[in-house]
């Protein structure tokens, strides 16, 4: 399977809307590979991770980075999403083999799988603080949570579906098999007019399941055309979307420094290193105890710097 995911970004009605729009098979099956995810947690993350790709594109710099953080007391335990603003997605469900029947249909028993609970976006925008908002989950679909949040967090209008198809023929021990996933993102711009705010809560209300219209070889640009309804759309970019852990040696060296000196030197002398799994891509990085002595070294140097600073302060 060659096909690449990508998404588009598009404005419709003078400019008072705007559109995002991605297929995202590749991206779910990655991660249903990743994490060895049962049907329930590839469907649930799978739309998350959607979720969180398409608020992604909505950040304004590079190195801003969004987490959508879901918070329940069903099977699933929580998942999480973390994305950059090109829309490349990573994340992970804490109890990732949970299993829950389907319901009448087939569909995955999303209120079931998740319980009640929270969705989180944290924003870090660069600035001191990063911004942190917090709704309660209003149904566990995830599309409708997301576009709850926009609502009641950021006070803009918007229409959110996500969606994933998994084959329902799959056999014990296979990994599981996505068909289709997408989702879109409609939203108001800031001073539309009402029937525009009106419009978008309705965009989503008329609509086939995205999986359906992906499948049908419908492309993120007709599902977007679809979801504006006879507006005039204006495609502004398409990009490439995916699954992908920025995860490095570095990265996991500075988490493990910013731990308090006293661990450091509990797994130099007591483990004889450290070993950290990074959560997104399950990469195991080794520390050995050269490694952690280099770390307390610099910790302890860094320490003693600060209280040289502060006695020339004084
Ligand atoms: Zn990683």
């Amino acid at each position: 399977m060659t096909r690449t995911d990508y998404a588009v970004r598009a404005t419709a009605a003078g400019g008072y809307l705007r559109g995002f729009c991605g297929s995202y098979r590749g991206c779910v099956s990655e991660a249903a590979r990743t994490h060895s995810l049962s049907r329930t947690a590839a469907d649930a993350l799978g739309r998350v991770l959607i979720a969180a790709s398409l608020m992604g594109l909505t950040l304004k710099d590079d190195d801003d980075l969004l987490t959508v953080r879901v918070s329940g007391n069903g099977a699933l335990g929580g998942l999480i999403a973390s994305c950059r603003a090109d829309g490349y997605v990573k994340g992970y469900a804490v109890n990732p083999g949970a299993e829950v029947p389907a319901l009448a249909g087939g569909t995955t028993d999303m209120a079931g799988a998740i319980g009640s609970g929270t969705l989180t976006v944290t924003k870090d925008l660069g600035l001191k603080e990063p911004y942190v908002s917090s709704v309660p989950l209003v149904s566990g679909e995830i599309g409708e949570d997301v576009a709850n949040y926009f609502l009641v967090s950021e006070q803009t209008p918007t229409a959110v579906c996500v969606g994933v198809a998994l084959d329902s023929g799959r056999m014990r021990g296979e990994s599981t098999q996505v068909t289709a996933a997408g989702g879109f993102l409609i939203q108001a711009t800031p001073g539309a007019p009402e029937p525009i705010a009106a419009f978008v809560e309705s965009a989503v209300v008329s609509m086939p399941p995205i999986t359906k219209l992906l499948a049908e070889g419908l492309t993120p640009e007709g599902v977007l055309t679809a979801a504006f309804g006879g507006l005039d759309v204006e495609f502004t970019a398409r990009a490439p979307v995916g699954y992908r852990c920025d995860c490095g040696e570095e990265r996991v060296a500075n988490a493990l420094a910013s731990l308090p000196i006293r661990d450091l030197r509990k797994m130099r002398d007591e483990d004889g290193g450290a070993e950290i799994k990074c959560h997104f891509c399950n990469k195991t990085y080794s520390f050995g105890k050269p490694a952690l002595e280099e770390l307390i070294r610099e910790r302890m140097a860094a320490f003693l710097e600060g209280l040289r600073s502060n006695e020339r302060e004084k």
